[in-house]
């Protein structure tokens, strides 16, 4: 695949996106970003973050436009963010080149000593978030070694565990602070970078697709003719074709 979103690929990367849960929709947009050959899969979650973000950047631009409620008022927020700002400072591995690799940590709890690394995207894809103890399964795909040796890990080791993540991978998640202009009330909010870049391949396609139907039907032309065309002159023959 091609390392960024252009028109040639842009139809059948919403094509393959349209059937897939958002975890697994995630690592597909990373992909195309990702260098050619580079597997993002086991990147750390601020690596694909990372990618996603670079892509939301070269293929819509750096303003992002959101949307969302104060907590404190209930006033409605729209919020233009710069991706470039929401980039994650320090990607989450500490060993590999450029945070590839997850960073891992221990802890000491019930006697027992616990390496734990960072979650990747493969984690949150194949954990499915509505089966019973998701996140316990999600937290104990993090333990790479248990010693001495143990099959069952309480939750309240697990648990420990979980908290310890947000400092072993700070771009796991996208997080805005915002401020309420209604009641001056000021808090985090989670961005879903996927989930936005995702409605904007959404559109592309669709402005695509449409592009294709109307020239397809005023001349006749194939949908490889079509996307043959450069968009300059397709705009032009669009406008002829309706003027
Ligand atoms: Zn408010």
């Amino acid at each position: 695949m091609p390392h960024r979103l252009t028109e040639a690929n842009v139809l059948e990367v919403w094509e393959d996106g349209l059937g897939s849960n958002p975890a697994a929709r995630s690592l597909l947009l990373a992909s195309v970003a990702a260098p050619a050959g580079q597997s993002v899969a086991d990147l750390p979650l601020s690596a694909v973050n990372s990618l996603l973000l670079e892509m939301r950047c070269g293929a819509f631009g750096d303003a992002l436009p959101c949307t969302a409620d104060c907590p404190a008022c209930g006033d409605s927020l729209d919020v233009t963010v710069a991706v470039g700002e929401l980039r994650p400072g320090e990607a989450g591995g500490g060993t590999g080149e450029g945070g590839a690799v997850p960073a891992t940590g221990t802890l000491t709890a019930y006697g027992m000593t616990v390496t734990y690394r960072a979650l990747t995207g493969r984690d949150v894809r194949d954990v499915d978030p509505t089966a019973p103890r998701a996140r316990q399964a999600l937290l104990r795909r993090c333990v790479v070694d248990v010693s001495p040796p143990a099959d069952d890990l309480p939750d309240e080791v697990l648990e420990q565990v979980a908290r310890r993540l947000p400092g072993l991978d700070p771009g796991a998640d996208t997080v805005l602070t915002l401020n309420c202009p209604q009641c001056g009330h000021c808090w985090e909010a989670a961005l879903d970078i996927a989930d936005h870049l995702w409605t904007d391949v959404s559109g592309y396609a669709h402005r695509l697709l449409h592009e294709v139907h109307a020239l397809a039907r005023a001349y006749g032309w194939s949908e490889a003719d079509v996307l043959s065309i450069s968009p300059t002159r397709r705009h032009f023959y669009l406008e002829a074709s309706t003027g």
